[in-house]
């Protein structure tokens, strides 16, 4: 069995052996990354369009790093700035650049859908990079791979997802991606928060911080995502640190040696306090970074691999 698949939609898709493959082989690029010489040729001669209809710092500087140091061609495209400000649609825009032939296209969107809409139109390898409330399935490889490397294992751990759940495309595709991997998963925030329903996702929810962290091997907090909010899901920022935000007191309740994971921007003082977010005993926050580009890097040699029409053997050929 091997990864196969054409696209990187969503964890939706992916099966436990593939998951699995692609933190495998991240695990390579994490070595190649720390060396002084950060390169190889797996996308030699391939092109490369990141094309970002909503901002982004990390996630396009990450997937624009991943694709240079594997060879890629990379082109960023100003979305804000283009013909889609002109009226074009998105299929219009996907045509087009569908006829200068990239082989790679990485996408976000605010809109959920709209990333799987365009992969059904164009000739390439499509890589979700972020849709509306939907799914970031990099974002929830890279958090796997954090915690992989942490625990030394990726599954039958504790793991806590706290704050606002129901706007959150990271936390979707984390449930989805620890849920295949048979952890148990706690989700706490305020009732305001949760998604309708979420209880069937086998998931356990909780509206109390110190009931919820009780025993967790791994915290992951969230931001407060305002802007997919129309109208008041909670009371004041103040009110909400105080009730959800993470401080050494609430995580006195986690296991000694629980880690603090966020997927960034963060807000200190609003989900995080922040000396916590920088204690380097406690904190992974910037290995999350690190392991982002290495699972880029993996997802797109994979994908690759599979434009091409075969398995190359070993990263460094
Ligand atoms: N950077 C993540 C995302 O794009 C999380 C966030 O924005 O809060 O979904």
């Amino acid at each position: 069995m091997r990864f196969d698949k054409r696209h990187l939609l969503g964890i939706e898709h992916l099966k436990p052996h593939e998951i699995t493959e692609i933190l495998d082989l991240a695990d390579q690029y994490v070595d190649l990354n720390r060396r002084q010489v950060k390169h190889s040729d797996a996308l030699a001669g391939l092109t490369q369009i990141n094309m970002f209809f909503e901002n982004s710092t990390r996630t396009q500087a990450s997937f624009e790093i991943a694709g240079k140091r594997l060879g890629a061609d990379v082109m960023n495209m100003a979305m804000q700035a283009s013909s889609i400000k002109k009226g074009e649609t998105l299929i219009d825009t996907a045509l087009t650049l569908n006829a200068m032939h990239p082989d790679l296209l990485v996408v976000r969107h605010p809109h959920s859908g709209a990333v799987d809409l365009l992969a059904q139109k164009v000739n390439c390898a499509v890589l979700n990079a972020g849709d509306g409330t939907h799914e970031h399935p990099t974002q929830a490889l890279l958090d796997a791979l954090t915690i992989r490397r942490a625990k030394g294992r990726l599954h039958r751990l504790s793991i806590a997802i706290c704050g606002d759940i129901a706007h959150s495309r990271v936390a979707r595709s984390n449930i989805m991606l620890l849920g295949k991997m048979e952890n148990r998963i706690r989700l706490i925030g305020p009732p305001t928060l949760m998604p309708a329903g979420i209880a069937d996702f086998g998931v356990e929810v909780f509206d109390d911080m110190r009931e919820g962290l009780k025993d967790v091997d791994v915290v992951m907090m969230l931001r407060l995502q305002k802007e997919r909010m129309d109208g008041g899901f909670i009371p004041s920022s103040r009110e909400y640190y105080h009730r959800f935000g993470l401080d050494a007191d609430k995580l006195s309740h986690a296991k000694a040696d629980a880690i603090i994971m966020h997927p960034g921007p963060m807000n200190r003082g609003v989900e995080i306090d922040g000396t916590l977010a920088d204690d380097i005993n406690r904190s992974v926050i910037q290995e999350q970074v690190e392991m982002g580009v290495a699972v880029r890097m993996a997802a797109m040699d994979l994908l690759a691999r599979n434009l091409r029409g075969g398995k190359k053997e070993g990263i460094y050929v």
